[in-house]
């Protein structure tokens, strides 16, 4: 006899989420509240494969990205196979783009505003409040002209859905960091203020400092965080044109009344933003609060080999909306439980089910040939507020026997009026 196998204890990957009803019925609802919100603003919605050629990440968001350094989860199997570099997609943005260039859908419309929905991963290890696969809401706007209409379009947008998810106490931080010249002063303004410090900042910033300056605005890092906030620059890197066109995009914000705070330490951790960058906070988030985030990216489509088209877009955390929507969402529960004795008539018990499926009723009964007492508590249990009841008297009838819960009354009913009945409840 050979020992039993020992089995590896069944459970979920760290950082990921298993959804039950209760939960999944408030995802599906805030997934539809957005995309309504998505149809009133005239977008078009696609759903693209999680799986991504790595390169389309690391060309669109730059080398030196925490998300390209080490967050990106690899398909290993994939990769052996095809000796292609395959990721599962860590971010939408690029892959949207990736989808633009390759339909050339310039050619088809001038204007696009795509909506999307999907999974996220992230490849390291997951820390508390991060996990490995996640859940975004996102929308880019792609092409027409280089306008803040289109940028305070998409901030009203990304608001609205927030709006229509039950998020409240939100707020929009807004930055600019201006054109690729001004981006370029922006860098060299950064260095010049973080030099007096360069003993003081962590090791990681410390070569941020030498490779990619912004993302030391972003460090975790107690320490860092002391220094970037003592240091004083504002909007000096943005160029007239620029500044102008900052100074435009809040006033068509305030006429269209969506409330705003200046962040000029706004900045956004990946490389392809230009002009505009926003996020979403919510102070029901406590200290990682941001619900949502984008921005204006008028390189990356040239940059992933596409034409010099201009976009703007942002992505919202599903998981974090999830933690503060106040959206009460109703769970499911079937409209009627067809009851009997054991399992007497239960071929014409499963035939009225079937009967009452088809037309659009939602139906169960017992499998089991319980009691008809049994039954009724199974039916209770689950909230169900309708019963009906196939015994002798009601073949012999030819009726069945219709029960409101509600209200204990009951009368015999033919299955079409038991349909008619349904259907004015609802
Ligand atoms: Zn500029
Ligand atoms: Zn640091």
């Amino acid at each position: 006899m050979s020992e039993p196998k020992q089995f590896k204890k069944c459970q979920a990957i760290r950082g990921t989420t298993d959804f039950a009803q209760d939960v999944l019925s408030k995802f599906n609802f805030i997934t539809d509240k957005a995309r309504q919100t998505a149809l009133l603003y005239g977008c078009e919605e696609i759903n693209l494969p999680v799986l991504e050629d790595t390169s389309v990440f690391v060309r669109a968001v730059g080398e030196v990205t925490d998300i390209v350094e080490k967050q990106i989860f690899k398909a290993v199997r994939a990769v052996a196979e095809s000796k292609q570099d395959i990721a599962l997609r860590p971010e939408g943005t690029a892959q949207v783009i990736r989808y633009y260039i390759e339909n050339a859908l310039n050619k088809k419309k001038p204007f696009h505003k795509l909506f999307y929905t999907g999974p996220m991963f992230r490849g390291e290890r997951p820390q508390k409040g991060r996990l490995r696969q996640f859940h975004h809401l996102g929308v880019e706007a792609i092409g027409g002209t280089d306008t803040v209409l289109i940028d305070a379009d998409i901030i009203a947008l990304a608001v609205n859905m927030l709006d229509a998810s039950g998020v409240k106490n939100k707020t929009v931080k807004l930055n600019s960091l201006g054109c690729h010249a001004d981006k370029v002063r922006l860098t060299e303004n950064l260095k010049t203020a973080l030099a007096p410090y360069k003993d003081e900042l962590c090791p990681d910033c410390l070569r941020r400092v030498l490779t990619n300056p912004l993302r030391v605005i972003d460090c975790k890092e107690k320490k860092c965080r002391e220094i970037i906030k003592a240091l004083d620059f504002k909007d000096s890197h943005l160029c007239v044109k620029c500044k102008d066109e900052f100074d435009k995009l809040k006033n068509v914000l305030r006429s269209i009344e969506i409330a705003f705070e200046y962040d000029p330490f706004l900045v956004r951790g990946l490389d392809y933003y230009t002009n505009t960058v926003f996020e979403i906070v919510s102070s029901d988030l406590g200290s990682q609060d941001a619900v949502g985030a984008g921005g204006r990216y008028n390189n990356l489509i040239s940059n992933l080999g596409g034409p010099n088209i201009p976009a703007v877009g942002f992505a919202l955390g599903m998981e974090r909306i999830m933690l503060i929507s106040k959206l009460k969402v109703a769970q499911p529960v079937i409209d009627i439980y067809v009851a009997g004795h054991n399992d007497n008539y239960i071929n014409e018990r499963y035939a009225l089910v079937k009967f009452l499926r088809n037309e659009g009723v939602s139906a169960d009964m017992d499998y089991c040939s319980r009691s008809l007492k049994a039954q009724f508590r199974a039916a209770q249990k689950q909230d169900i507020k309708y019963i009906a009841v196939l015994g002798d008297d009601e073949i012999k009838a030819g009726k069945i026997m219709f029960r409101d819960m509600m209200n204990s009354k009951q009368e015999m009913l033919d299955k079409v009026e038991i349909i008619k009945r349904l259907i004015s409840f609802k």
